[in-house]
């Protein structure tokens, strides 16, 4: 059987690593298992969603790799949700109800006051038809409920609790308790959809057979699983992926912009993607080069139900290990888009020595650009000076040249390298000065020993 997922944002904010990690899952399940993956915009609420954040949720998941079969939009499919409203309307499960939110909130007061669960408790159904003529030609517009299937005789809520119970893809077997809910309401009194039911109304339309989504949706899956049912269709399989925590005082939201997956497009996508997808799961978070390498990884029964903890410091970390251990043909054109030349060989020398490939421009300028060398002993660089090897360069010069230097000064260690490098580069730390050296150049080379800038 070809699965089939999707993933569905609301275009009302934008990605964030949290739903990312959704993205990433479900997308990485089409890949391994060759299946098909559908980007669905829920955008229901017309009043937040935008077109502005739909546009950055495709330039997003493009930027990431992402390749999707199909793209589908909810307020295009307005259609569907009302012939399909009708269809349940015509089994009794969905029906009109006109209180006001103000009788609704004095209602359920009563209900914990007397010690009662907070649940809706039908009284709408019980209406004669003469009632609600009568309320609608007093201009009350309904919104519609659906009657979750925990019914007993006579339409009452059942003392033994009804059971909807699936077989989570990570979290095994779960039950949710309908009896313990209330109808929720599809449709509101303006007549628009919620989230509830065009998902079901879409999944089924699609063919979606594994949906991937936080554990935020659990009782929802249990709403919806009776709802698969009352429209004909079986239910797919669920998966539901504990939350990502942000670390320190950042928020995972998309109304707070300090996770948002935009503000880190100077990381490397396969990284990023890797640490979403490894984070919280029992297997190591290792950088993968490529959603295919990925997507062999992926194994929902090693996602933990734990919340994870989202570090951006440790996403950098992988991100310099990523660049490590990246070929120079993979990063040569953005190289040159920075202004960076010096080809392989610089790009060798000085990968090991970045967090985000932007840093290579920073040791692009170190090698061509001009910088004020850190001079500490005149004396010694002036000797350096006068042992420095005549060019052709290669990778044992700096071997020559420092073992010359050894030899006439006695210096050795941190005392012989350590002003060389301070000398040449103008920092304390950095690439390996063997593969720098040639790139510098002797005439580079020989005016920063004299400590001047170049
Ligand atoms: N638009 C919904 C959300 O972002 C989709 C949830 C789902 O995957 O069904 O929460």
């Amino acid at each position: 059987m070809t699965p089939h997922l999707r993933f569905a944002p609301s275009p009302t904010g934008y990605l964030h690593f949290g739903n990312l990690r959704t993205a990433v899952l479900n997308y990485l399940f089409a890949r391994r298992y060759g299946g098909t993956f559908l980007l669905r915009l829920d955008d229901t609420d017309q009043e937040r969603s935008t077109e502005a954040f739909a546009h950055q949720i495709r330039e997003d998941l493009a930027w990431l790799g992402f390749t999707w079969d199909r793209e589908a939009r909810q307020s295009d499919r307005t259609d569907r949700y009302t012939a399909a409203a009708e269809q349940l309307k015509a089994a009794g499960r969905l029906y009109a109800c006109f209180e006001t939110p103000d009788e609704l909130e004095r209602r359920r007061k009563r209900q914990l006051a007397s010690g009662r669960p907070p649940i809706y408790d039908r009284a709408a159904l019980k209406l004669t038809s003469e009632e609600r003529a009568k309320l609608t030609a007093e201009g009350r517009a309904p919104h519609w409920r659906f009657r979750l299937d925990n019914a007993g005789p006579g339409g009452g809520l059942q003392p033994e609790h009804t059971n909807v119970a699936w077989d989570d893809l990570i979290r095994g077997t779960q039950t949710v308790d309908l009896g313990s809910l209330s109808d929720p309401v599809l449709i509101r009194a303006d007549g628009t959809f919620l989230y509830t039911f065009t998902s079901v109304v879409d999944d089924i339309d699609f063919g979606i057979t594994h949906i991937i989504r936080g554990e935020d949706h659990v009782t929802n899956t249990g709403v919806q699983v009776d709802l698969f049912r009352a429209l004909g269709a079986t239910p797919p399989s669920f998966a539901h992926h504990a939350l990502l925590t942000a670390s320190g005082d950042l928020k995972m939201s998309k109304r707070s912009g300090d996770m948002a997956l935009m503000g880190s497009r100077d990381l490397e996508p396969m990284a990023v993607a890797s640490y979403v997808a490894l984070i919280g799961t029992s297997d190591a978070i290792e950088p993968l080069r490529s959603m295919a390498q990925l997507a062999e990884r992926l194994d929902l029964s090693h996602v933990s139900t734990s919340a994870a903890r989202f570090d951006l410091q440790e996403l950098r970390a992988l991100n310099a290990r990523f660049l490590h251990a990246t070929p120079f043909a993979e990063v040569a054109e953005r190289l040159i888009a920075m202004g960076v030349g010096g080809g392989e060989a610089f790009w060798l020398a000085v990968r090991g020595n970045v967090t985000v490939l932007a840093d290579a421009k920073e040791w692009w300028d170190v090698v061509g650009g001009e910088i004020s060398p850190v001079v500490e002993d005149v004396g010694f660089l002036a000797t350096a000076a006068e042992l420095l090897p005549a060019e052709p360069w290669t990778d044992a010069t700096w071997g020559e040249w420092t073992g010359a230097v050894k030899t006439a000064t006695g210096a050795k260690g941190r005392a012989l390298f350590h002003p060389l490098r301070l000398a040449l580069t103008a920092r304390d730390s950095g690439p390996e000065l063997k593969a720098l050296l040639p790139l510098i150049g002797r005439e580079k080379v020989l005016a920063r020993l004299s400590g001047q800038t170049a």
